[in-house]
């Protein structure tokens, strides 16, 4: 059983490009017994139609091109801490680490273990009272004695 054939006039869900959303829309011509052109129902903005999925393979298309361009660019400061951190974390010695205290001094290079970035190494001293920590997920700020 063939389902009803579509005519001019009738409603259905499309993706309204002005609406940014599924909306009701009056169908105004076919091809080929396909949806050509809507008018949508909620903003009466006139277009061809199409299906969410057809705007989110565009879409998506999109991303992996900036994805691409983002591998070949250079990597952020970010990026480059963290491959940093992965290239040290073999010579880290947990048992060396010491706990971090915002009271306590650290010497630079010598190892911290933080509550909440883990393993880190003492990048730079920032005076009076800071220091540059590399950690797993890139240099934070800690304050120290
Ligand atoms: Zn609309």
């Amino acid at each position: 059983m063939p389902a009803n054939p579509l005519c001019p006039g009738d409603m259905i869900e499309a993706h309204c490009s002005r609406c940014c959303m599924e909306t009701y829309h009056t169908l105004i011509t076919l091809v080929n017994d396909n949806p050509a052109r809507v008018i949508c129902n909620t903003c009466d903005h006139e277009h061809s139609y199409r299906t969410s999925s057809s705007v989110l393979d565009a879409s998506l298309g999109k991303v992996s091109i900036r994805k691409t361009d983002s591998r070949r660019s250079s990597l952020s400061p970010q990026e480059k801490e963290k491959r940093e951190w992965r290239a040290l974390r073999p010579i880290m010695e947990c048992d060396s680490a010491s706990t971090y205290s915002s009271s306590r001094e650290f010497r630079l290079h010598s190892l911290i273990k933080h509550p909440d970035f883990g393993l880190g190494v003492v990048k730079k001293s920032v005076p009076p009272h800071k220091m540059k920590v590399l950690f797993e997920d890139g240099i934070k700020t800690l304050r120290c004695g």
